[in-house]
């Protein structure tokens, strides 16, 4: 499978004040790294070697005897997605196709970011809030460490990774501040578009 570090999107503080050099430099350089090289070492030689990342997290996601494979190849995609999710400047009202979407699937925009901060705020531990497809409509679901939506038939449209290491040293307890601060400044709507296809 051979993945490697995706450089980060942006420069290292072009997140402040809403996430800092310093929390990306741990998120980045030291989780996501890590998730990267485990994932490697796990599937080097393995049957898994060959496959797409997406196509071994669909197969082995409810598969308790390989869950160290799923964790990290699916923590090394999550990541990637992540830092695609976000842009400094961002955040706000989407546009055209998909802001439309919402609007329907959810009744408005407001309602859309009250649902998908609440996810990220009542996810129990560690985990991730995410906007996805559902057939042809959008819904907002959380998933518990390195869940992905990928393993439920469902396709990523957007993420916020609610793990305490995304936010801790910005926010400390304080997840719902986090989970603000994305939704206000950070969203790169574009990216999320372009995911509808
Ligand atoms: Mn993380």
């Amino acid at each position: 499978m051979s993945l490697t570090l995706s450089e980060l999107p942006y420069a290292i503080n072009a997140l402040e004040p809403y996430i800092s050099a310093r929390t990306l430099e741990f998120h980045h350089g030291k989780h996501h790294a890590a998730y990267v090289t485990n994932a490697n070492k796990l599937t080097a030689g393995t049957e898994w070697d060959q496959m797409q990342p997406e196509a071994v997290m669909r197969r082995i996601a409810n598969e308790p005897k390989h869950a160290a494979v799923f964790n990290n190849v699916a923590q090394a995609w999550n990541h990637a997605f992540y830092w695609n999710c976000l842009k400094p400047h961002g955040g706000g009202k989407p546009t055209g196709r998909l802001a439309g979407m919402i609007d329907v699937d959810f009744g408005s925009y407001e309602k859309f970011i009250e649902e998908l901060k609440n996810a990220g705020a009542t996810q129990f531990g560690s985990g991730w809030a995410w906007l996805v497809l559902d057939g042809a409509k959008l819904r907002v679901v959380k998933t518990p460490n390195a869940g992905n939506p990928l393993a439920d038939g469902l396709t990523p449209i957007l993420t916020v990774d609610v793990w305490e290491h995304a936010y801790y040293l910005d926010y400390q307890n304080k997840r719902p501040d986090y989970l603000s601060a994305v939704v206000e400044h950070l969203i790169n709507w574009e990216f999320a578009g372009s995911r509808l296809g």
